[in-house]
Formats: structure tokens, C-alpha cells, sequence
């Protein structure tokens, strides 16, 4: 299926540059970071075009860049490797040091350059939106890194904000903008080939561009109308879901998600929802569907959420807030890390059940495995 037509032939890494690098906010918007999601790029070419009319009249900067123009041009998720794994230390180092590479090398580098220079030329508050797309059908959703200022900007966009996917993955581009200061969130606008999830994926980035102030008076009937749209299709759905398990896969495993599930879909404990090579595949518990497989390129069969209510969004804000991380190792079978400020020490044989929770809430939420002890980590800059 391939519904929306990219001209691919005539596709830029920089779609627009906008504003007069002022002290106003700088906001990237990256699109087609994965080569078969040409829905964002789409909307950042029907926004570049509505921005061309007069420019920014606001301090600052606006710049749409095209992710992974090989992949785009392929219509493949990626050529060699995935472009949103690959920000790791490791992998920027040897992209920087080596001339050449392989495709997404050559892409990683090109992008590098644009997003350096980007932050170290702002001279006021950074922020990314990175537009993507899911291969299962179902409602849109923004994903951050859980710390305040991330939240505060996804929950402006008026649809569920998925807690806790960001620290399952390694090497996204989010940790490595976020390790910057820059505030980041990705929205996830529908289906790959639906129509719709280009027009989502506008409305996704009107309203991200009020809510940092970079908005015009002559743009704002079209915030209003982007939140109408978004608004309309997940009133139905929480405000924020926390991920409570992850299906990884790998092609060995030759798995398969049944047909019909779609992003938020209920689903009862022990239901089946795809097989693979030892048979059937059962979801942990009782809850809600996210990201199921549709596609051959990927390493994630689907995602289980649950409902992450306001009220323990209110709590997790004031819990940081007031700082309260500085006593989290006061909890039972938790300790300081002897190097990291931005991580704690778990023994599991000791610490109960609470203590995962109450560390999630504090937004220590990304788990390293080392020996027969657990490393939970949080984002810097969460205040
Ligand atoms: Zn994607």
C-alpha cells in the first residue's frame, strides 16, 4: 500500500529555515527519520509553505529537516541500520571520525552538523519534534523522555503522551538532543500511508510552535483548528499511559501480531495477540495495546499500557519539584549511585514493590541490568 505520494527526486535535507536567530526559542522539527514514514515530512512541506508567507515575525528560529533522505527515496525504515538508534557516544564518535560509512553513516553525519550548530548558535531555549509514524492502525500519541519540561510541552498536544517508551530504546535522537538541554518529544500521527497522518502531523506542529512562542497572529486559526482535529479523535483516551511491558523480537523468532490490533486497543491478560516459533504469544496483563508490528523491519512485536492517571501526573510534579530524588535512597533496597548523580542502586532482594513506582514517579525510569543488581537512571535537566 502506498497512498501518500513523496516526490522524492527533489527532496532537500533542509525542507526551511525560518526567523532571525534572535534570543527567541529555536524549534526543530525533524521528519522521515525512518525512511517508510513520509507522512511528516508531507506536513512539514505544507507548513514551510504557510511559513514562507512573511517569515517568522517572533524572535527565533524554526528548522524542518528530512531525516533519513536514502531510506525516504527507498521507501524502506532504514538502508543499513536504524536512524533512531544510532545516538549513541560510540556510534557519534565513529560517524564523526570516519569519512565515509555506510548509508545511514552518511546520514547521521549531514544531520549532526545541522542539529550542532543549531543548539550552539541558539541563544535561547532549544526544542525537537520528531514526527513518526506507526506500521498498526489507531490513534496518534506523543512519546517523551519523562522529565518535566518534555511533559509539560507533550501535553499540550491533546492527545494520550506515552510514559516510559523512550527509556526502553537507546541511541534515539532524543537522548542525545536531550543530553544537550534541549527539550524533546516525538509524535506518532497514525498509520504510515493514511492521509490523515499527515494532517495530524500539521496540527502536531502548529500547536507545538504556539506552545514555545513561535507562533504568528495570522497562524493562530490554524493552532485552533490543529487542536480541534487532534482533540476530536482521543477524547476517548487517557490523558497519559505509562508502558508496562515490551515484546522484543528478534528474526529468528518469526513473529507475527494477529490481524486487527490497533494503538490503545484493550486487551485482557493471557489474550492471545500473535504467535511465533514456540507458539503462541499471550499479553502480560490487562490493559492497552500500543505500536503492534505490521511490518517486517523492526525489533519491538507491540508495547503494553496502562493508564498513568492525572492525579499521579499532579503528584510526580510536585514529588520533583520539592526535590525529593535527594531522599529516594532512603527507600528500602535503594542506594546512590557511587559515580552518577542521575542514578540509583536497587537491590531487588530487598527493595519492594512500591519502591519501582515511587523511583518511576521521580523519573528514574531507564533500567540497566548489572549483575544481581538493578541501575535505574533519570534524564538531567528535569526541573
Ligand atoms: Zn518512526
Amino acid at each position: 500500500m502506498q497512498a501518500l505520494a513523496l516526490r522524492v527526486g527533489d527532496l532537500t535535507r533542509v525542507l526551511g529555515d525560518f526567523g532571525d536567530g534572535g534570543e527567541g526559542p529555536t524549534l526543530v522539527v525533524v521528519s522521515g527519520l525512518h525512511g517508510n514514514e513520509p507522512a511528516g515530512v508531507l506536513a512539514c512541506q505544507r507548513v514551510c509553505e504557510l511559513l514562507d508567507e512573511g517569515g517568522l515575525t517572533r524572535s527565533g528560529r524554526v528548522l524542518l529537516l528530512v531525516g533519513n533522505l536514502a531510506a525516504l527515496r527507498a521507501g524502506a525504515r532504514y538502508l543499513n541500520r536504524d536512524l533512531n538508534r544510532a545516538w549513541t557516544r560510540a556510534q557519534i564518535d565513529a560517524v564523526r571520525q570516519d569519512g565515509y560509512g555506510d548509508a545511514e553513516d552518511r546520514e547521521q553525519r549531514e544531520l549532526l552538523g545541522l542539529l550542532d550548530v543549531a543548539v550552539q548558535e541558539a541563544r535561547g531555549p532549544v526544542y525537537l519534534l520528531d514526527l513518526h509514524t506507526t506500521s498498526g492502525p489507531g490513534a496518534a500519541f506523543s512519546t517523551v523522555a519523562d522529565t518535566l519540561p518534555n511533559r509539560s510541552v507533550a501535553l499540550s498536544l491533546p492527545v494520550p503522551m506515552v510514559l516510559g517508551l523512550e527509556e526502553l530504546v537507546e541511541g534515539t535522537l532524543h537522548d542525545y538532543m536531550g543530553q544537550h538541554g534541549v527539550t524533546t518529544l516525538a509524535f506518532e500521527s497514525g498509520q504510515h500511508q493514511e492521509p490523515e497522518a499527515v494532517d495530524r502531523a500539521e496540527a502536531a506542529v502548529w500547536i507545538v510552535l504556539d506552545t514555545v512562542g513561535l507562533t504568528r497572529d495570522r497562524d493562530a486559526p490554524r493552532v485552533a483548528e490543529g487542536r480541534r482535529l487532534l482533540a476530536q479523535g482521543h477524547r476517548h483516551l487517557p490523558r497519559a499511559v505509562e508502558v508496562r511491558y515490551r515484546h522484543p523480537i528478534a528474526p529468528g523468532d518469526f513473529f507475527r501480531m494477529t490481524e486487527g490490533f490497533g494503538n490503545f486497543q484493550p486487551v485482557r491478560a493471557g489474550e492471545v495477540v500473535g504467535r511465533d516459533r514456540d507458539g503462541e504469544v499471550v499479553s502480560p496483563e490487562t490493559a492497552r495495546i500500543l505500536m503492534p508490528l505490521y511490518q517486517r523491519q523492526g525489533s519491538d512485536g507491540f508495547f503494553v499500557v496502562r493508564e498513568f492517571t492525572p492525579f499521579w501526573l499532579r503528584v510526580s510534579r510536585v514529588a520533583r519539584r520539592g526535590r525529593l530524588d535527594r531522599v529516594a535512597h532512603w527507600l528500602p533496597g535503594v542506594r546512590r549511585h557511587p559515580e552518577d548523580p542521575h542514578a540509583l542502586v536497587v537491590d531487588r532482594g530487598v527493595a519492594r514493590w512500591y519502591a519501582m513506582q515511587v523511583l518511576h514517579l521521580l523519573g528514574f525510569r531507564r533500567e540497566v541490568e548489572v549483575g544481581d543488581t538493578l541501575v535505574v537512571q533519570r534524564r538531567p535537566h528535569d526541573a
